[in-house]
């Protein structure tokens, strides 16, 4: 079934220029972009992003990092598109990614694994809904 997800290039893929790179790589599936723009989070905001992550070892670490430069935020429309991309991102440990996925080939580091994608229909229903309105969606 036809689904959104939210995508975010994390700011060591942005400061490491793998912009096209990550949006070459989805351009190339079943799955749309809908919906993009550049943001930088507070600290604040990054919290009550990754706030499901609250109480873990690295929480603190993590949301400095999201809140470290620039992040380009999509939202991704397709047949499972949440596994599509998520498929597509790899493990959250570049080191158990899949060979060609975006982590494997382009993560140094567990925490800065260039890109974020949503886990569960419930989960991109509150991503989207934290960083885009509405008008911002194409195709409504
Ligand atoms: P994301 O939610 O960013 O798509 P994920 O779903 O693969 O990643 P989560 O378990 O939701 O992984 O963790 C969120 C993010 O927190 C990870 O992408 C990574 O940046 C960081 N992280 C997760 N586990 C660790 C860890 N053990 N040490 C350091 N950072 C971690
Ligand atoms: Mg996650």
């Amino acid at each position: 079934m036809k689904e959104r997800t939210l995508s975010i290039i994390k700011p060591d893929g942005v400061s490491r220029n793998l912009i096209g790179e990550v949006i070459r790589r989805i351009d190339g599936q079943a799955i749309k972009i809908v919906a993009m723009k550049m943001i930088l989070m507070t600290k604040q905001q990054a919290k009550g992003f990754y706030a499901v992550h609250e109480g873990k070892p690295f929480f603190e670490s993590v949301t400095d990092f999201m809140s470290s430069g620039p992040c380009v935020v999509m939202i991704l429309e397709g047949e499972d598109a949440i596994k599509r991309y998520r498929k597509l991102m790899g493990a959250t440990n570049y080191k158990d990614a899949e060979e060609g996925t975006i982590r494997r080939e382009f993560a140094k580091d567990i925490e800065k694994n260039i890109v974020h994608g949503s886990d569960s229909r419930e989960t991109a229903e509150f991503e989207i809904g934290y960083f885009f309105n509405k008008l911002e969606i194409t195709g409504n």
